[in-house]
């Protein structure tokens, strides 16, 4: 079938920007035209807005998706360790398979319907590992939200569950969704010893796949990795064999210039999460040094990508007055690099995932101003319609495939059982080395 956005403007690329007005066809699940609509071809009026490419979230946990105003009855953490201990590593124990799967339904509605075409994420339920991936590819899967899932391995809940963890990523890279792909998940060096992290390496190279692991988020993870190894992170991950091309970095906070070089000498990509940052208090990574492979992730803090671009913006600008409003469209672009598709392009052949903007450009709108638009104009609240693989899954504001009240009443239900068993679970004990 073929299908035609029709009259709007169309922002064909992020990085360079280039608009121009034309038509968008699209036959079955790829873009094969930009111009004039075929005779026959079913049209999709878009007089008046600007299409532009699904946004691609470079790091996402829907596990956390529920956790939003949650009760909270421990002592406050005072640091970023305390933060995992006291928060996260108890949700992530409370997570049965149907929690796992609200969440992904909640979390992957707010992508959506906030223009975020991919998710790359990277689930933790340590007490219902064994077919969670299939879970959450099920759960996006009915929504028609793409995605790139892999499971968190980490020793800090036992030898059996690390097992279990490489187990699951091994089982869900061979698995065949539609719209979800696999990658390797890996919790952070911290909370990997040397045979876990080596097993996680293995399982990616005999896959073809990266590993998705976070580096550096705190200065914690780089004090472990010199009491417990005598070197830095990055070189630990040099060593077992993680960092590559394809391996996806998130945080790089406080990675030093060696360990920088070593991550552009592979290729490797970075996800950048300033807002989560922010919000743990962890510092600001080294962006500008870490170069082209930066790319732009949410680290849970929903997927609106049109507010983590403009974070990422106001950070840089007021580290830097001469920073550029072109460098955050450029990043979020990198997303779709990993991805390994053309999501950040709309051209032929390209995957047909396009997000339709009702944005009212009360100022003229060039290749070379677009950025500002997207910075000072653009948001969440202007996306109209959403296309995934060819089909429209937000149509008019609404997700067409399921029925949002739904959704969020089941999500809520979930949430309070969520919570209630969470407020059973202590702290975790778990200590890094180096002191937290
Ligand atoms: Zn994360």
């Amino acid at each position: 079938m073929t299908v035609a956005l029709t009259g709007g403007t169309v922002l064909a690329s992020l990085d360079p920007p280039a608009l121009s007005r034309a038509d968008v066809v699209v036959d079955g699940e790829r873009v094969t035209g930009l111009g004039a609509a075929p005779e026959g071809a079913t049209r999709v009026d878009c007089t008046g807005c600007l299409v532009i490419p699904g946004n691609v979230n470079a790091h996402m946990h829907l596990y956390s998706a529920l956790a939003r105003g949650m009760p909270y009855a421990l002592e406050p953490p005072a640091n970023f360790v305390q933060i995992l201990q006291r928060v996260w590593w108890r949700l992530d124990r409370a997570l049965d398979a149907d929690g796992v799967r609200a969440s992904a339904l909640a979390g992957g509605m707010d992508a959506l319907l906030t223009g975020t075409t991919t998710l790359v994420d990277h689930h933790a339920s340590p007490n219902a590992i064994e077919g969670s991936l299939d879970v959450i590819a099920e759960a996006l899967d009915e929504i028609g939200l793409r995605s790139v899932l892999c499971y968190e391995v980490t020793d800090r809940d036992g030898p059996e569950r690390a097992v279990a963890g490489v187990e699951e990523n091994r089982r869900f890279l061979k698995a065949g969704w539609p719209l979800a792909r696999g990658m390797v998940g890996a919790h952070a060096s911290f909370t990997l010893n040397e045979e876990t992290l080596a097993a996680c390496a293995e399982v990616a190279r005999d896959a073809a796949v990266g590993v998705h692991v976070h580096v550096a988020e705190d200065a914690a993870d780089e004090r472990d990795a010199q009491a417990r190894f005598g070197e830095h992170v990055v070189n630990r991950l040099v060593r077992q064999g993680v960092l590559a091309e394809g391996a996806l970095l998130a945080h790089c906070v406080h990675v030093d210039p060696g360990e920088i070089e070593a991550i552009r000498d592979a290729g490797a990509t970075v996800a950048h999460n300033p807002r989560s940052n922010m919000n743990n208090s962890v510092g600001r990574a080294p962006v500008v040094a870490l170069g082209e492979g930066v790319a732009l992730g949410t680290d849970g803090i929903g997927a609106d990508m049109f507010a983590e671009t403009k974070t990422a913006y106001w950070r840089s600008r007021e580290e830097s007055v001469f920073a550029s409003a072109s460098w955050p469209l450029a990043r979020l672009a990198r997303g779709a690099v990993v991805a390994s598709r053309a999501f950040g392009r709309i051209e032929p052949g390209a995957p047909a995932d396009l997000v339709v903007l009702e944005y009212p450009d009360v100022t003229p709108a060039t290749d070379a101003n677009v950025p500002w638009h997207w910075l000072f104009g653009m948001g969440a609240h202007h996306v109209r319609d959403v296309m995934v693989a060819g089909e429209l899954v937000v149509a008019d504001r609404l997700l067409t495939r399921v029925d949002q009240e739904e959704v969020t009443a089941k999500a809520r239900e979930q949430a309070e059982r969520l919570w209630a068993r969470m407020d059973e679970i202590p702290a975790h004990p778990f200590q890094p080395e180096g002191g937290g």
